[in-house]
Formats: structure tokens, sequence, C-alpha cells
């Protein structure tokens, strides 16, 4: 069994920004990743500095190939089904049974999206239908845009959204908005509309069908998608989980350290709402915390 400083689990953008500290740190690094990114479904990735419109992937493959440059990292492309702790080091099953061990765990294995169950609606994820409107909202060019409501906690994404674009309010059943409530989505201007939504459709547009057999065309729907962690890994370790509006993510302390000593989680399955942007910041956040605790740790005293 080869035995290294850290295993790195999941080298998207999270995981790759740990593992490059880590390699420059001339730690020896493994980085198991199964390649399922959580926006391989956008062709565009927007609002990281300098890589503004690039493909995900294209981001992706040229850190991937930045790393391989480092002798002291490895690549292994897997997916890992077990991770324990036996005596001082982590040891790390693959699907294709090679086990690995290291003194410490990254663990950046993201999360997965989980829309209503609607007609048309998964399809045009990443596409017409959308969570962010940071990442997407700019290029729908300030046209006819909603938010369809999965729960009360919508109304936050509706009163958001009209800075994009003339905003409607799907509340398909989810919620009725008080009085309050209402005030807020006029000052916004806001539309409601109470109509169920049946199917969404459309090519270039996301066309919103109701009960009533009405189509309402916009330029995007925005929907808060429901996450939770991508891998069961984290909790498998013990690690505590943390609660959002919109799912659960794995508990970190200022240095991305999780319950469990000597694990660390980074990126979306580390925070509460994620981003390229901040993935690659937990990445590196988590990348020195490791490698000092690597050095402090094993100090006599
Ligand atoms: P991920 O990128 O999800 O990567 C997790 C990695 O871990 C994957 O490679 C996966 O295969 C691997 N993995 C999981 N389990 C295992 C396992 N057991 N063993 C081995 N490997 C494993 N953000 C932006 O900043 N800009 C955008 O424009 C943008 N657009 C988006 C569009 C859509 C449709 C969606 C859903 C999200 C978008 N995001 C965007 C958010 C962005 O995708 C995430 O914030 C980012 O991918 C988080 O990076 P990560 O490294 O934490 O996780
Ligand atoms: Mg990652």
């Amino acid at each position: 069994m080869q035995t290294f400083d850290v295993i790195v689990i999941g080298g998207s953008y999270a995981g790759m920004a740990g593992a490059l500290q880590l390699a420059r740190g001339r730690r020896q690094v493994a980085v198991i990743d199964a390649g399922i990114r959580r926006n391989r479904f956008a062709a565009h990735s927007h609002g990281v500095l300098g890589q503004d419109g690039k493909s995900p992937a294209l981001i992706a493959s040229e850190a991937k190939a930045q790393l391989l440059l480092y002798p002291n990292l490895s690549w292994i492309e897997g997916t890992v089904e077990h991770a324990e702790k036996v005596g001082d080091l982590f040891q790390v099953t693959t699907r294709d049974q090679q086990t690995l061990s290291a003194k410490r765990l990254l663990l950046a294995t993201g999360v997965s999206d989980h829309l209503p169950a609607i007609t048309g609606l998964q399809d045009r994820w990443g596409k017409t239908v959308f969570h962010c409107p940071y990442c997407h909202g700019y290029e729908l060019n300030q046209g006819p845009l909603g938010v369809l409501a999965v729960s009360e906690a919508s109304l936050h994404q509706a009163l958001l959204i009209p800075d994009w674009g003339p905003t409607t309010l799907f509340t398909n059943n989810c919620f009725t908005p008080d009085e309050l409530q209402l005030k807020q989505l006029a000052a916004r201007h806001v539309r409601l509309e109470t109509e169920a939504v049946t199917e969404i459709t459309g090519e270039q547009a996301a066309v919103v069908k109701l009960a009533n057999g009405r189509l309402v065309e916009l330029a995007g729907l925005f929907v808060a998608s429901l996450t939770k962690p991508a891998s069961p890994i984290a909790q498998e370790l013990g690690c505590e989980l943390a609660e959002s509006p919109v799912g659960f993510y794995v508990k970190t302390d200022d240095f991305k350290q999780t319950s469990i000593p000597g694990v660390f989680a980074c990126g979306d399955l580390g925070r509460a709402m994620g981003s390229v942007t901040f993935a690659i910041g937990d990445g590196a956040q988590a990348g020195f915390a490791i490698h000092r605790s690597l050095i402090f740790e094993g100090l006599p005293g």
C-alpha cells in the first residue's frame, strides 16, 4: 500500500487548489478524482477572475495539466468508495479496489443538485434553468426572467433576480406570500403567478407551461436546487454536517478542518453556497492549513 502525506478526494477546482499548495510545499500528494463536476451542465463559467466565460472543463483541464508537472503529485482517476482511520493513518479504497493511505485527508467531493420533479426542468439545467444569477444572469440580457419556488425561501431569490430582468415568481403551490412579502415583491416589481407549473419546454428560451395551458416565455428560469454531499465519505468518517436553507454541507473551522482531526473539507462540500472562486479560495486555505498541521503537530512537546 502506498502512503502519502495527503490524499485529496475530488480533483475539481477546490481539490486541485488544495493539492497545488501541498505539492508546492514538497509533500507527497495523491489526488483521486471521478471527474463529475457540478457545473458540467453549463457551457460557460462566469465570475472567476481571469477565466470569465471559459468552459468549466477547460478551466479544470488547464489546472490539472499544471498540477501534473509536479513529480510529488500522483493523479488517480477513480471513485473513492470507503475511507477510515486505521491507527495514525487514513486508509482510502477506490471502486477498483486500490488502497492508499495518508496522514491527512482533504475532502473536495462537491455537492449534488436536486431539482423539483417537473418535466423538462432537469434537461435545461445550466442552459436556460439556473440557480445562481451571478453565474448566469448577465448573459440573459435583461430579458423576462422567472423564479420557480421550491419553498418560502424562494422569496429571497425572487427579490434578488429583478436586477437581471423583469421577474415573475411562480409559487407553484409551494407557499403563499403574506401581506408583507407581497409588499416586498411589489417594491421589486415582481409579478406573481400562482397557477401550478406543469412543464418546462423551449430551446433558446425557457417556456413555462401552466396547469391552465398558458405558456410563459422567459429568457431564463431560476430555481434553488436542494444540495447534499455528492459522496457519503464525509459522513462515513463521522464529520459533522451543517444545514443551510438549501441543504447540507460539511462543517469546518476557519482553516477548513472538519470535526474529525486530520480531515479537511473544501469547496462546495464545505460551505453553504459555493462558486468556483470560493472553491479555489477554500482549497488554498485547506492546503496551507494541512501543510502547517503536518509540521507543527509533529513537533516534540
Ligand atoms: P465540483 O466541481 O463539483 O467537483 C467535485 C469533484 O469531486 C468532481 O470531479 C467529482 O467527480 C469528484 N468526486 C466526488 N465524489 C468522489 C469520490 N467519491 N471519489 C473521487 N472523486 C469524487 N460557479 C461559478 O463560479 N461560475 C459559474 O458560472 C457556475 N455555473 C454553474 C452552473 C451550474 C449548472 C451549476 C450546477 C453550478 C455552477 N457553478 C458555477 C458552481 C460550481 O459548479 C461549483 O461551485 C464548483 O464546481 C465547486 O467546486 P468543487 O471543487 O467544490 O466541486
Ligand atoms: Mg474539487
